[in-house]
């Protein structure tokens, strides 16, 4: 009998294919303490399983076949790179001597510190992170354990296979897409997961988030997985079978056609020029940005400078990072100024207090570093040097008022004065612009825009303000609603706002690089859309196809209906063609 099972989609496409169950890797981990004279050969012990750790992921990076997108490599760069990070090997040994315990128990230890700083953070991409942590943790334990796990892409049969497996690293996703996996189901993970990232990128359907999924489905049974709808349908009819078989044959069609979009311009029917920019976050996602025809950036975090160490990056360091970029980037580069909250700092080594009780409303973004000038002074300046490299704008997050941004503004007008007496080049006009993420911000768009020289909303905190809903507490993601009346009416005038002053209005919250939410957009009169880099392609096929007159006028009024049910009802008329 057919067996309905639903997690979270995160990878789109349709696989039929028999289940095959990853095996071992248990991490039962024994607690024990050491004989004094046993510490030194337990820190050896964990020194070796670190480096065996290291050759594997070493390894997987060298297999990558030539002609993988740029990003695939970068994250198994990003788990090489912390598998050195001092915050790891140090802080395991630190354990082992301080406290006379075994390297497993000693490497829980580290890690579970780790994870709670990452899980205290507003930013749901900073959050992911912890994903990195864990995985490279994980490694490192398998092989003190001597439980390493086995992965397979093939049924025993030898045909690609439905991956099954509580968790799946970026390297176990290297080797499952060389041996050709169906698509796999995990236990674990959220949308903005690397895992998830990766499998998109890769063109892999996957769910996540599917518990117990290896208790429930069954080695070598046939399973249909619908990536996108999260549904995975074990033992399935002719009837569901033939359903899904055509359902197959549509995405690889849809799929094939994209790719001859590369080089196309993104301009509607109607002759409207759409910008398609990239969001990044490490200098490597720059090379990534400009292979997907990215015509620039449209959001650079810059939080991951200031991550998972001591000492604040010195004003040197940020510039070399800035400029390794910024000339990395053939079109406008805008970086985003520090966003970090007091929940976020515990391991920059600066004082702090107790943890506030609303993180998101407290002290983040561009009031710490109106709060701590100097903070702010070091990366604008190091930004404003960046500044001779290429393109660049600055964008200030989290602006809730007009105070706070020529505060700002001023501020950044001082490192411009430093930097001219100390002879150092940058570019003299270089845009400030604000993100509008708050909705007192977009209230206030009309007065902003007298000041600002660019806006950018931020649909991910946008949302989350507005509705009163932690953007990453899963008890209320049902709330979290992109087409709340509320919502659509703050963007709506904020994209106005912005037209009437002369301004250019960007979107770069996960919204812009939703293809659900695309047509809606243009009719709203958005021009300038920032994503992730896979999904350009994505978006540049329906804007090719959008008469953007016909649905600016299909929007007209939509939203004074005051009916969210008729608003629901215009946006489905948009899709249709
Ligand atoms: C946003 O809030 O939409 C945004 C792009 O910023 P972040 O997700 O980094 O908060
Ligand atoms: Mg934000």
């Amino acid at each position: 009998m057919s067996l309905w099972l639903s997690g979270i989609g995160v990878s789109r496409g349709i696989a039929i294919a028999r289940v095959q169950k990853a095996h071992g890797g248990d991490l039962d981990v024994p607690e024990y303490r050491l004989a004094v004279g046993d510490v030194e050969s337990e820190i050896a012990r964990f020194v070796d399983a670190h480096a065996h750790a290291k050759t594997q992921l070493r390894e997987v990076r060298a297999r990558i076949p030539e002609g993988t997108p740029g990003d695939i490599a970068a994250f198994i760069d990003t788990h090489i790179l912390m598998m050195d990070d001092r915050s790891i090997t140090e802080s395991t040994a630190a354990h082992i001597r301080d406290g006379r315990i075994n390297a497993e128990t000693a490497l829980i230890r580290t890690r579970d510190a780790l994870i709670s700083v990452f899980e205290q953070m507003d930013d749901a991409y900073l959050r992911t992170r912890r994903d990195d942590v864990e995985h490279v943790c994980s490694r490192i334990l398998r092989i003190l354990l001597r439980s390493e796990r086995q992965i397979s892409a093939r049924s025993e049969h030898g045909e690609p296979a439905v991956g099954v497996a509580d968790d799946v690293t970026p390297a176990d996703i290297i080797l499952l897409a060389q041996q050709q996996v169906a698509a796999f189901v995990t236990e674990y993970g959220g949308p903005l997961s690397h895992t998830a990232i990766l499998a998109r990128s890769l063109g892999i359907p996957a769910v996540v988030g599917l518990r117990d999924a290896r208790r429930l489905l069954r080695d070598n049974e046939t399973v249909i997985v619908d990536g996108e709808a999260g549904h995975v349908l074990a033992d399935p009819d002719t009837q569901a079978l033939g359903f899904y078989r055509d359902k197959q044959r549509q995405h690889e069609r849809h799929r094939a056609g994209l790719v001859r979009l590369k080089g196309r311009d993104a301009v509607s029917r109607d002759g409207v020029p759409i910008r398609l920019l990239a969001n990044i976050e490490l200098p490597e996602d720059a090379r990534v940005a400009e292979e997907s025809g990215a015509q620039g950036v449209g959001l650079y975090r810059t939080e991951f400078l200031y991550m998972n160490r001591k000492e604040l990056p010195s004003e040197e360091e940020q510039y070399d990072a800035y400029a390794r970029i910024v000339s990395a980037v053939s079109g406008t580069i805008t970086i985003r100024t520090l966003d970090l909250g007091a929940d976020k700092q515990v391991d920059s080594g600066r004082s702090h207090g107790p943890l506030p009780t609303n993180p998101a409303l407290g002290l983040r973004a561009i009031r710490l570093c109106l709060k701590e000038p100097e903070l702010f002074r070091i990366q604008v300046r190091a930004l404003l040097r960046a500044s001779a490299h290429g393109r660049v704008q600055i964008m200030l997050p989290m602006i809730s008022n007009l105070q706070e941004f020529r505060q700002a503004a001023t501020l950044i007008e001082t490192a411009r004065a430093e930097l001219r007496a100390e002879g150092r080049p940058f570019a003299e006009n270089v845009p400030i612009g604000a993100m509008i993420e708050v909705p007192a911000a977009a209230i206030a768009a009309p007065m902003l825009a007298r000041h600002a020289r660019f806006f950018s909303i931020g649909t991910n905190d946008l949302i989350q303000y507005t509705l009163a809903i932690d953007r990453v507490d899963d008890e209320v993601n049902y709330l979290y609603d992109p087409l709340h009346p509320a919502v659509l009416h703050l963007i709506r005038h904020t994209i106005e706002s912005g037209r009437g002053a002369g301004i250019p209005v960007a979107m770069c919250g996960e919204m812009a690089g939703d293809p659900r939410f695309t047509r809606l957009l243009l009719g709203l009169g958005l021009t300038d859309f920032s994503m992730h880099p896979n999904s350009i392609l994505e978006i540049k096929q329906i804007v090719v196809e959008s008469d953007i007159a016909r649905l600016r006028a299909a929007m007209t009024g939509a939203l004074d209906s005051g009916d969210p049910q008729t608003l629901r009802d215009r946006i489905a008329e948009l899709d249709a063609p």
